[in-house]
This record gives C-alpha cells, sequence and structure tokens, in this order.
C-alpha cells in the first residue's frame, strides 16, 4: 500500500465507520449467528497474491458486522459498558501511525512523558490522594495497563513480592510466624535457597546456572493468602491461581449505607485471626468499588485501616465504578483511598476512551518496581536513573500509545461533557429502577447503584427468572445478562450505550414485562 492508496483507503474505513455507527439502531443487540459461521465465509488459506481493498470492503457486512455482538446499541444492558468515542478512535489511529514500543524512556519519551502527564491529571480529575501522582515528590506513581485483570495481577505480584521481602527480613515476623506455626513455617524457610545457606549445596542450586529470585520464592508464598469479597470479579480469583497464593472469599453482608453486599471490618478482623492462628500469612485483600453482580462497595476507610495495621496490601478494584469519581456526588464511595496502596478502575469501561485502557496508582511504586526489574543491556539507557521506565510496572515488556486516546478525550470532550454523560447513565437507570419497584411484578434485588439496576419477578423461583432471562435474549430486541447472589438468581440491567436515552429504557421495561407474562403464562400451564 502506498501513501495515496493509505489516504484513500484510510478514509473509506473512516466513512465505513462512521455510517456503521448511524445504522447500530437499525440493528438488533445479538447477531443471528451459529458458532462456526465464518468457516463457510473465509476460506481455509490466505491468498498467495494481492486482492483489491474493494473485495474486502465488499466482505465486511457479511463476514464482520454480521457476527458483532452490538455493545453501543440503544437496547444493549449486558455486563458493564465498554466506552466508545470518536475522540480516542482517532487517537488510536495516531497511536497505530507512531507504532513505537515505549517500554523505557528512550525507547518513546513522548510516550512515556504524556502517559505521566495525563494520569496526573486524572489524579485531579478523580480526585484521588495527591500522592498517587507522577510529579509528586513521593514514591507514588500511575501507569496504563492493559485491564483491571492486569492491574489485579501486577498488585498481587507486587504485593507478594513484598511480603516475601518483609518475612525475609524481619527476625521478628519470621519469629512470630514460626511460633504461631511452630515448626513447618520453618521447616519450609530452611528449604529455600536464600535462607541462609548459600551456593551449590542448596536444594535446586546444584549449578550456578539455576536462579531464583529471593522475593518471588514459592517456598514462603506457600504460607500467603489472599482476601477479597465473595462479590469479586472473577480476575482475582485468576490472580490468585496464577499468583500460587491461597485465596480466602470473605463472605459479603447487605450494609446500611448501600443495601449492598459488602465485606465488613468484623469479618476481616476474624479471617485475619483465624488464618494467622493456622500459620497462614494475609498478605493482600482485594476490596471492590462497585461489584459486577450488584454494584457494592467495600468500605475502604474501615477495610484499608485495618489492612495498614496489619501490614496487608490494600488494592481497590473500582474498574466499572471508578469513572464516576469523576462527579464530587460520587465520590462518597472512595472514601479513604489515601490509605490503600493501589487503586485500578477501567477508563474503557466508563470514560469515553476505548479498549484497552485501565489506569493504576501505586502509592510506593519506587518499591513496587524492584520486583518487576530484569536488566539485559539492550533494555539500558543513559537516562534510566532519572526517568520513568514503565516496562517494570507490567508483565509484558512492550506497550502502546494509550495515553493519546485520555488526552484526546479530555482535551475535546472536557470534563464537564464526561459527567454530564455519566450523569445522565444514572438518571435512565433510575427511571427503569422506579419503574421495577412500582411493578407489580418485579422486585428490585438491591438499591440501583450508579448504572446497574438488579431484578427479579417477585416470589418467583430461580428457574421461572432464569427462564424470563433466556426468553428475553432470544427475543432480541434488547440484550441482559442475569447473575448470582448467594442462591439467589437475578437479572441485571446495566446502562451500556450513548445512544440510550429514557425512552429506551421505557421501552426495555416493556419488553421485560411482556416476555415475563408470557413466561409467567408458559410456566403455569407446564405447572397445571
Ligand atoms: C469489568 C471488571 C473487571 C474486568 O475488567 P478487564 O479490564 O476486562 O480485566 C474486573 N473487576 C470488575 C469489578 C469489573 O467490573
Amino acid at each position: 500500500m502506498d501513501p495515496a492508496e493509505f489516504r484513500e483507503w484510510g478514509k473509506k474505513m473512516v466513512d465505513f465507520v462512521a455510517d456503521m455507527w448511524e445504522g447500530i439502531p437499525d440493528r438488533t443487540p445479538l447477531p443471528d449467528v451459529k458458532p462456526g459461521y465464518i468457516q463457510a465465509l473465509v476460506p481455509p488459506q490466505a491468498p498467495n497474491y494481492p486482492e483489491k481493498w474493494q473485495a474486502v470492503f465488499d466482505d465486511l457486512e457479511k463476514v464482520v458486522l454480521s457476527g458483532v455482538t452490538w455493545w453501543h446499541h440503544p437496547n444493549f444492558y449486558a455486563y458493564f459498558p465498554t466506552a466508545l468515542s470518536h475522540h480516542a478512535i482517532v487517537a488510536d489511529i495516531l497511536s497505530g501511525g507512531i507504532s513505537a514500543i515505549g517500554f523505557t524512556w528512550k525507547s518513546c519519551p513522548s510516550m512515556t512523558e504524556l502517559e505521566l502527564a495525563v494520569l496526573d491529571w486524572l489524579v485531579s480529575a478523580l480526585g484521588l490522594p495527591d500522592h498517587f501522582r507522577n510529579s509528586h515528590p513521593g514514591p507514588g506513581c500511575g501507569i496504563i495497563q492493559s485491564t483491571a485483570s492486569d492491574a489485579t495481577l501486577i498488585a498481587f505480584f507486587a504485593a507478594r513480592a513484598k511480603a516475601v521481602e518483609e518475612i525475609k527480613n524481619s527476625p521478628t515476623m519470621l519469629q512470630s510466624i514460626q511460633t504461631e506455626v511452630g515448626q513447618k513455617f520453618k521447616d519450609l524457610l530452611g528449604k529455600s535457597p536464600f535462607s541462609g545457606k548459600k551456593g551449590a549445596e542448596q536444594e535446586g542450586q546444584h549449578s550456578s546456572e539455576i536462579y531464583l529470585h529471593p522475593f518471588h520464592d514459592p517456598a514462603v508464598f506457600d504460607r500467603l493468602v489472599a482476601y477479597c469479597s465473595d462479590q469479586a470479579h472473577s480476575s482475582v480469583e485468576k490472580a490468585a491461581m496464577l499468583a500460587g497464593v491461597r485465596l480466602r472469599k470473605l463472605r459479603s453482608e447487605r450494609d446500611e449505607r448501600y443495601g449492598n453486599f459488602s465485606v465488613t471490618a468484623a469479618t476481616l478482623e476474624a479471617a485475619i485471626k483465624e488464618d494467622r492462628a493456622h500459620g497462614l500469612h494475609p498478605f493482600i485483600f482485594l476490596l471492590t468499588m462497585g461489584t459486577t453482580n450488584t454494584c457494592a462497595i467495600d468500605p475502604i476507610r474501615e477495610l484499608a485501616t485495618i489492612c495498614n495495621r496489619e501490614k496487608i496490601w490494600a488494592h481497590v478494584d473500582a474498574a466499572y465504578a471508578g469513572g464516576f469519581l469523576l462527579c464530587p456526588e460520587f465520590r462518597g464511595m472512595g472514601d479513604g483511598l489515601e490509605l490503600v496502596d493501589s487503586f485500578n478502575y477501567n477508563a474503557h469501561k466508563t470514560m469515553m476512551v476505548n479498549f484497552d485502557c485501565s489506569p493504576l496508582w501505586l502509592k510506593d511504586g519506587k518499591s513496587a518496581v524492584k520486583y518487576f526489574n530484569v536488566d539485559p543491556v539492550y533494555l539500558k539507557h543513559e537516562h534510566q536513573a532519572n526517568t520513568a521506565d514503565y516496562r517494570h510496572l507490567q508483565v509484558a515488556l512492550g506497550r502502546r500509545f494509550r495515553s493519546l486516546k485520555i488526552w484526546f478525550v479530555m482535551r475535546t470532550f472536557g470534563i464537564e461533557k464526561i459527567q454530564q454523560y455519566l450523569r445522565d447513565g444514572c438518571a435512565h437507570a433510575e427511571v427503569f429502577s422506579r419503574l421495577i419497584a412500582a411493578s407489580l411484578t418485579f422486585d428490585l434485588v438491591v438499591p440501583r447503584n450508579l448504572g446497574l439496576v438488579c431484578f427479579r419477578i417477585k416470589n418467583a423461583s430461580n428457574e421461572v427468572n432464569e427462564e424470563l432471562c433466556n426468553a428475553i435474549n432470544e427475543d432480541r430486541r434488547i440484550h441482559i445478562v442475569p447473575s448470582k447472589v448467594g442462591e439467589v438468581y437475578f437479572l441485571r440491567l446495566a446502562l451500556c450505550s450513548q445512544l440510550t436515552t429514557e425512552k429506551h429504557v421505557r421501552f426495555a421495561f416493556d419488553v421485560i414485562s411482556e416476555v415475563a407474562q408470557r413466561t409467567l403464562d408458559k410456566m403455569s400451564l407446564i405447572g397445571s
């Protein structure tokens, strides 16, 4: 492709995307395809010789668009939103055009420095603690991760290494753990290649070619236990699994503040006490601000205070709800954030920034860096002592120019416009929530929080509600997904699309009511 062709077909693609957007309301949120549909449309081998661009464009509707689930359809209410704006798409064109890999400052200075700058913008805009600022003289920092799952994994790895370091370096901690566990923990440490003995006589250390990092020593993290609420996202379970540590899911209870399912201080204290008595070392608590099931908020101040006292890393997963901190009226849910070790949210969920863009802030990024640092000669550069090298705080080496999306979106919308979008979503969710609360057929499962409404058919079994959910999605006029808390199955309506208006949520309620009536009639026929 020469520059002239790129100009022509690149512009055609922009037109194609703009047309596609205008046509979204004429589609249905769920596509009408069956698994494997593409086999009939795409040949098994790539072509040997170039095809015309026109031929590729001609295939787009048939092959690609016909199998898209339209997350931005006004009647799409499933999962949580994924953000989108023309502004962010334009930024992604530039990122793709520059196509540099900014793992170190030297490998692309503007990529590193713009990221440092816009994450500081976000600290102010979201009202986060000042010590998270990259420009703050302290050790705090912010970095854009790909996803909330990545951020959780980074928090797990950093907290795990910190715990191992503390245990190995602290005779008193070693002692206290040893007295509580008796010999077991001491034996484990005795086996660790870094616990005293040197050289080839250690177990697993018969060759100098074998290396184990002292702070990622499995002999120690065998005794570690992580905590989260039983409402935490599945990515927490995945992080614990991949980090090779135990996970204890703490029982959530209805709280007074939101009438939703969060973990209490008493539950956390009891778990710590019990686990310590059994020789385990609690090292991280994954708090959730805005759970996926019901948008519950763990009480950050109470829980993080305990974590600080007990030297447990407090990480807040605010993937969905975090963006709402942009509006001062929602900041109450972030009360206590100055106490946490790390905080993450998905700008790609609620802040008009296309996937992927998940800012993570660390209270002490400087220390965390050493747990991820590997330093081959080819990555060294003359400024590394005085600049940020983001490769030290992520799993991958390479990274994209994601800060462009935040920069474009915040500049060309302004904070006010994004606040308005968030408030509108909540207002529409409130309309739907009131319709549910006033209906004779349905009940709210928890009070609406932000843009999420959880509901079910009153006095009906899980089976009936499951039947309703399936029937709604088979009907295909709207799309929602179910969830479960404890033994209670329910339906979730999440405000997702920027195209959704009050008219659409009223339509959703009418569709749900109509399908519910049909479902109830059918079930009573089956029952009789
Ligand atoms: C969406 C979500 C996640 C997962 O987000 P990814 O960025 O896709 O990893 C994690 N936690 C919560 C609370 C979420 O809502």
